[in-house]
């Protein structure tokens, strides 16, 4: 997929008119294939769909999957869930590594855990454990909260709970008292002090403990991430300590209490080299603990299997550079290469992939409220008393449509307007320009402006001098999204982190537009700031103009892992609501609707900061009252206005929705 492949984007009045355009070629320009997996494609009406199985047996259309929710009055922005691509995913995972087990003859077999922390929604956890039952799938907590919310879920025999994080001995007197019960209850040991704790808390309940060990290893992960791994990461036993602590076992004549060796070298592992080292070191260790008469059984590789959000970003961040079934095997393999070297039974193979697990499966689709544009001289009027810096601009747009400029004279061009504008801006400060007057000059600006880019952009200088892309820069729309980065891609501003975000119809129709998406928080964070795209400029969204009328949707991919929990209130914008869609071919656009869970209200979102509805209406009805009492308003006309106020407690925290009337994608001109 070459990027020259990729027409080039241009404005509506340069382009000749209706050039040829397919979803293919949406596609490729939104880079569809590098982060879609099998599960993401556009079809042939260009609308956006999701193959929930993974493969082409069935695909469900997202203009479709909106218009049964406008039906069903559910508001936007919406998350929707598609159940079955969580199974898929378990589904894959599992399979990759049973058949890595195979070809390699591995002796032992593959234990996956879900690590809850990257969604705990209940609905979630169960699904992934209904699909990983058939193959054994556990559970992993990280905290107490976690611990609590795993624990009744261990309904199979023999499920494996690994309990990472910090734990006191509320947890770690628990985590006993479920061993007891025969639960397989792992509890991996992050310190050497909470080691000591535990068999405190063991001796005292005459308990012989079952434990792990998290190792610092010396292979440091890769990526942003890489924090988690390496021998200065915050969690972890050394060496000597982990030495200390088998000998204690030895002496206490309880070795077999270790059964887990873990690491985590830190989510989104994008170099599978970094990985390799980093199994051949545990598994070194752990060969000489079982040569040493330590029957470890199991050996834990964390999480970090990466997911590609699409490759290419503008800080030459790279997508991950192998597949699932390459991951399987490069664990099964080196696990097996160092055992056989030493001559040491294999180990149960246990991971933690949750973003893995459930990036996929969930799509946020958020309405564009509206489209801001620069506009130009074409609606400005000129006001009577006209002025010499309207004049000279007016001379200069005469000047750069005169076919005959040259790329150098346009960007003197540019200069000169900038100059103008700025003394205009002068002039008018201390009184010497009108402000209708003012209001031309910034017109006529903008429109040079647009004109300018227009003519400069096709001639490709290279590079690209600093005024052209000071240009692209200045006029790029801005399209108001009903959302908040903040609630819905927290990874967004807190680490940069890119999601894939496709517009979900009119992808057979060339996107003319170039956008920056900004949300509803009053915060100048909130917008995103960079996008998957195969240009090479990441820094806006390839999008359609608004068309009145007709709501326009943009899909934000792989929301799944981390985003959807983590959300943040921000301006008090609250959950979104959710939908959980099934496939089924027999259905007439192949999905039924199994669950609505409505957004959160306005009420819940101020109670959080301790503001609450009955307080809240007497204070507003006092005010109203005193409003009556001085004659301001008829008592009917006040009641009203309080009713007004009290219903807005359980709406939505978001913009009223888009579609039909008040759509109103208007655009408007600014600058
Ligand atoms: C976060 C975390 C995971 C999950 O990592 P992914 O990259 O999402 O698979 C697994 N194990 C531990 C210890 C973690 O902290």
């Amino acid at each position: 997929m070459a990027d020259s492949a990729v027409p080039p984007i241009r404005e509506p009045s340069a382009a000749s008119g209706q050039d040829a355009w397919t979803p293919e070629a949406s596609a490729e320009l939104y880079r569809v294939e590098s982060w879609g997996d099998s599960f993401f494609t556009i079809n042939e009406q260009g609308h956006a769909s999701v193959r929930p199985f993974g493969d082409e047996r069935l695909s469900i259309d997202f203009v479709k999957l909106i218009e049964e929710l406008e039906r069903r009055a559910v508001g936007a922005p919406v998350l929707v869930r598609f159940q079955d691509v969580l199974q898929a995913r378990v589904r894959m995972l599992n399979e990759a590594f049973a058949a890595a087990i195979e070809e390699a003859q591995y002796g032992n077999r593959y234990n996956g855990v879900y690590p809850i922390k990257v969604n705990q929604l209940h609905e979630v956890v169960e699904e992934v454990l209904d699909a990983g039952r058939k193959y054994g799938m556990g559970l992993e907590c990280g905290s107490k909260g976690e611990l609590i919310a795993c624990l009744p879920h261990l309904t199979e025999e023999g499920m494996l709970l690994v309990c990472n994080g910090v734990k006191d001995r509320t947890m770690l007197s628990l985590i006993l008292s479920s061993q007891r019960l025969g639960l397989n209850v792992v509890p991996v040991m992050e310190k050497y002090s909470e080691f000591e704790t535990l068999l405190a808390v063991a001796d005292a309940q005459g308990l012989t403990p079952r434990l792990g060990v998290r190792v610092r290893l010396a292979t440091r992960g890769s990526g942003r991430w890489s924090e988690s791994g390496g021998a200065r990461s915050k969690f972890g036993l050394s060496v000597p300590e982990l030495v200390r602590l088998v000998a204690e076992l030895e002496r206490r004549g309880k070795p077999e209490a270790l059964a887990l060796l873990h690491f985590h070298i830190g989510s989104q592992i994008i170099d599978i080299q970094v990985l390799k080292r980093a199994l051949k070191e545990i598994t070194q260790i752990y060969a000489s603990l079982v040569r040493r008469g330590i029957g470890i059984k199991y050996i834990d590789i964390g999480g970090g299997l990466g997911v590609s959000y699409g490759a290419g970003h503008a800080r030459g961040e790279a997508g991950v550079n192998y597949g699932l079934q390459e991951y399987a095997n490069a664990v099964v393999f080196a696990i097996k290469e160092v055992c056989d070297a030493q001559e040491v039974p294999t180990p149960i193979i246990v991971s933690e992939s949750g973003r893995a697990i459930t990036a996929h499966h969930s799509v946020l689709l958020v309405p564009v409220l509206e489209g801001h544009r620069r506009n130009g001289a074409d609606r400005c009027e000129l006001p009577a008393d006209t002025h010499a810096a309207i004049e000279s601009l007016k001379k200069i747009l005469d000047n750069v449509r005169n076919p005959d400029r040259e790329p150098e004279e346009l960007i003197e061009a540019y200069h000169d307007i900038e100059e103008v504008r700025i003394e205009a801006h002068t002039l008018f400060s201390l009184g010497y320009l009108e402000l209708d007057q003012l209001a031309v000059v910034e017109e006529l600006y903008w429109s040079i402006a647009r004109e300018l880019l227009a003519r400069l952009r096709p001639a490709e200088i290279d590079p690209t001098p600093a005024e052209v892309l000071e240009l692209e820069e200045k006029l790029t729309d801005r399209y108001l999204c009903d959302f908040s980065v903040f609630q819905s891609i927290l990874d967004h501003w807190a680490i940069d982190q890119s999601f894939p975000i496709i517009p979900i119809d009119r992808l057979d129709e060339k996107p003319e537009r170039r956008a920056v998406l900004v949300d509803l928080t009053c915060d100048s964070d909130g917008k995103v700031s960079h996008y998957i795209s195969a240009l090479d400029d990441k820094s806006f969204l390839p999008v359609h103009s608004l068309v009145d009328g007709r709501p326009y949707y943009l899909g934000f991919f792989l929301m799944g892992a981390y985003q959807d929990i983590m959300g943040d209130t921000h301006n008090l914008f609250g959950r979104v609501p959710e939908v959980h869609v099934y496939a089924d071919a027999e259905e007439p656009d192949n999905f039924w609707i199994e669950r609505i869970i409505p957004g959160a209200t306005v009420h819940e979102m101020l109670a959080q900061v301790q503001y609450f509805p009955n307080d809240l209406s007497r204070r507003m009805s006092d005010i109203v009252k005193r409003k009556i009492d001085a004659g301001q308003v008829r008592p009917t006309m006040g009641m009203e206005i309080l009713a007004q106020y009290v219903a807005c407690f359980n709406g939505t925290t978001y913009c009223d929705a888009p579609g039909g009337q008040q759509a109103a994608a208007r655009e408007r001109g600014q600058g």
